[in-house]
């Protein structure tokens, strides 16, 4: 029997298995490696693979080592049909020390299977999208544990997602005439590789190369070609000087580099005489510009040292921007705020180039110089992301993108709720101040309040940095799940988690399971419900789909290893629904230690404080949980009963209701009874006249959107904590809206 260690291994070589797959074009030859290196390392005597055929929703095996080879395509079986089919039907696993015994096991006739009583089967899906299954089997009855189980999970997990780009390749590799899909071509969010971090919103611009394939537009007959060409070479020598001056200190020497090389180039006799020669032997400019470059070209790349044919990158580079000019070309001083580039080749001083000109993003998708230009464009400063090609992507001048280049995804013409969080996520980084230490914010007379950030995307996490929060004090984890409209699998979602602890080193990191339902839908798995916001939301939605829930655990438990980690659960009414939740922590917990796996030992475990019966319970609530975290957005709706997104009440969504002051006071008073740390991270939490509400009531920690936590160290900073009681105190006696709004008017 294979040991615990070799399916971690296992698991390891289908994930490299999964990314040798890209490279290749046959589905069924990477379906037959995977069976076969399972059952090598299971020591199972059948492995197979069914896939879910999605015109006739049945699954057909796909490929199988130990049962007939002649049933691969042959066999079907409906989704609930045997114990495959459950598990399919139920996305949970099953096994079966005797199959036979198992009321819906099924003989599948010509498999010989009857032979194999061991059975182990598990669904292979992304989120709640059923792909297919992984079935292992053997003789002898018993033969698989849990581990087994966990490390089958595991690869249908890496399979998950490799299968899910195969139909794409397919696409790709049949070409276009036999393209299936046009939707997929259109994917919403594409994926691309990060190549320098960043978020730009804008519109696609195309850069076009001016080499062979743009010749046409390039015949322009000059009256005298001389004189166009030594008017070109001047432009190209005042726009290279231009583009050194306009380049801030950070980048000159970078700059220099690139431009410098280029202007000696120019400025050499040589270069431009051989150029003016063939003018006048009868050449026309742009002819004789690609002739000498040409010849340049093929004598450095003849070089035996790497140093001078990376040079040749120079020369096109620069027989490029003579012939821009040479055009009369009007982008070359353009302005490309607004705009994401997309180019096939760049050069190192287009990148600088479009750097100068403001540009928002870069797509590339190919050109040999990525590795240099994505340093560059680190330097630079410009988020960049590298696309295999243009044409999967179907990305037209003037389509919107949203470009996050930390996790490496274009959304197409994003949602308003997308384009909102990258457009402030991208101004707080350019309006950023100095750099802050973390630390926490003082009142007046000396009380320190906790200042946390609320991440949204990882791009969050540098700004809270920069602006001195003191750790992460809401993590809303479906954020990842919103905008890709899809259940990242445990690897992506534990590569996010990961890369947000290890920034965020010493401080408290709060991460929030997943808070959908509401208005932050799937527009495709969600079922619609007459009334989201009173349906199937936050922790609901985990608690009715526990392997979703159970695989975000286990990615945030492993994860938060060796950090200050808190697990934050939405939408909580009773001590009940804590208790269920924190049950599949505990067994996520088991599961960890059993597998080896490193993992947070003993998390923090607190609620979301945003219904009215958790206001109603928050004694108890505080009593049992460690920690609170109030959630005055949802708060505000529910006691009010007003969706601020509905125009006929929205006037009505008051968060300076005597109602919410209430609820807030009573919520700290119980939290503190109990020495219950309490913390709010919604918007109220960055409004000056709740933040003096809080600090009297007792509050002592704050977080939020890192672009707003400068404002609020300020504003408790002109904050009394002595003069703040008094003022809690009088505004929980207040009983009007208007009484409320009076008695923060004076204190102004
Ligand atoms: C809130 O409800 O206040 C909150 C912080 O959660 P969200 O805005 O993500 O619902
Ligand atoms: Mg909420």
């Amino acid at each position: 029997m294979a040991t615990r260690r070799d399916n971690i291994e296992l698991v390891w070589s289908i994930s490299e298995l999964s990314s040798l797959f890209e490279k290749k074009t046959n589905i069924d030859g990477f379906l037959q490696d995977v069976v076969d290196r399972i059952a090598e390392h299971m020591q199972s005597d059948v492995c197979s693979i069914y896939l879910l055929d999605e015109t006739t929703r049945s699954l057909m095996l796909r490929a199988t080592r130990g049962l007939d080879p002649a049933s691969v395509g042959a066999v079907h079986l409906d989704v609930g049909e045997g114990i495959t089919g459950t598990a399919v039907k139920e996305l949970r696993p099953i096994r079966e020390a005797r199959a036979s015994r198992n009321p819906d096991y099924k003989y599948i006739p010509d498999t010989r299977e009857e032979q194999y009583e061991s059975f182990l089967a598990v669904p292979i899906r992304r989120g709640l999208n059923r792909i297919g299954a992984l079935v292992a089997q053997h003789r002898r009855p018993d033969q698989f544990t849990r581990q087994d189980t966990r490390a089958l999970q595991a690869i249908a997990g890496q399979l998950a997602s490799t299968l899910e780009n195969v139909e794409m390749l397919m696409e790709l590799h049949a070409g276009p005439g036999d393209r299936v899909s046009p939707a997929a071509a259109r994917l919403p969010t594409i994926p691309c590789h990060p190549a320098s971090e960043g978020i730009a919103v804008g519109s696609i611009m195309h850069l076009h190369p001016l080499d062979g394939s743009t010749e046409g537009s390039l015949e322009l007959v000059h009256d005298d070609e001389e004189r166009a060409f030594r008017e070109a070479l001047e432009r190209t020598d005042g726009q290279l000087e231009a583009i050194q001056r306009e380049l801030d200190e950070r980048i000159a020497d970078l700059a220099n580099l690139i431009f410098a090389s280029h202007l000696l180039m120019l400025r050499d006799e040589e270069f431009s005489g051989q150029m003016i020669s063939a003018i006048r032997d009868g050449a026309r400019a742009h002819d004789a510009i690609r002739q000498i470059v040409g010849r340049y070209v093929d004598l450095l790349s003849a070089s035996t040292n790497p140093r001078t044919r990376e040079k040749t990158h120079d020369i096109r580079d620069l027989g490029q921007r003579l012939l821009r000019n040479l055009r009369g070309d009007a982008d070359e001083h353009g302005d490309l705020r607004g705009r994401v580039v997309i180019a096939h080749e760049m050069f190192p001083s287009d990148l600088v180039r479009v750097s100068a000109q403001h540009v928002e993003g870069v797509i590339l998708t190919g050109g040999g110089t990525t590795a240099h230009l994505s340093i560059l464009a680190r330097s630079l400063e410009v988020p960049a992301v590298l696309l295999r090609s243009a044409d999967d992507a179907d990305l037209h001048d003037g389509d919107l993108v949203a470009i996050d280049a930390y996790e490496g995804l274009i959304h197409r013409d994003p949602p308003d709720a997308v384009l909102e969080q990258f457009r402030l996520a991208r101004e707080a980084h350019r309006g950023e101040g100095a750099r802050v230490a973390p630390s926490p914010a003082t009142t007046s007379n000396g009380v320190r309040v906790e200042l946390l950030a609320n991440v949204n995307i990882l791009h969050d996490v540098e700004v809270a940095v920069r602006v001195g929060a003191t750790g992460i004090g809401l993590y809303r984890s479906e954020f990842p799940f919103l905008v890709r409209n899809d259940f990242p699998s445990e690897a992506e979602q534990y590569r996010i988690y990961h890369r947000i602890t290890e920034r965020i080193g010493d401080g408290p990191i709060v991460l929030r399971t997943l808070d959908v339902g509401g208005d932050k839908l799937f527009s495709d798995t969600q079922h619609l419900e007459s009334n989201p916001f009173l349906g199937l939301r936050g922790i609901r939605f985990s608690l009715a789909h526990p392997e979703l829930f159970d695989e975000q655990l286990r990615a945030m438990l492993r994860a938060g290893a060796g950090c200050d980690l808190r697990i934050l659960f939405p939408m909580i009414s009773s001590v009940d629904e804590f208790r269920l939740a924190k049950g599949h922590v505990d067994a996520v917990l088991a599961d960890l230690a059993d597998e080896g796996l490193p993992h947070h030992r003993e998390p923090r475990l607190g609620i979301m404080v945003e219904l009215p019966s958790a206001i109603e319970c928050s004694d108890d609530l505080a009593a049992e949980v460690d920690f609170m975290s109030v959630g005055s957005n949802d708060l505000v709706m529910y006691l009010l009963a007003v969706d601020r997104a509905n125009e006929q009440v929205e006037s009505l969504y008051e968060p300076h209701h005597p109602a919410v002051f209430r609820a807030l006071a009573r919520v700290i008073a119980s939290a503190r009874r109990h020495g219950t740390p309490i913390s709010i991270c919604g918007e109220a939490g960055g409004d000056p006249a709740m933040i003096r509400f809080l600090i009297g009531c007792g509050l002592r920690s704050i977080s939020a959107d890192p672009a707003r936590i400068p404002a609020i160290r300020s504003a408790i900073a002109t904050i009394s904590s002595t003069e703040a009681e008094d003022f809690a105190r009088r505004i929980t006696a207040l009983p009007t809206v208007d009484a409320v709004a009076a008695c923060i008017a004076e204190r102004r």
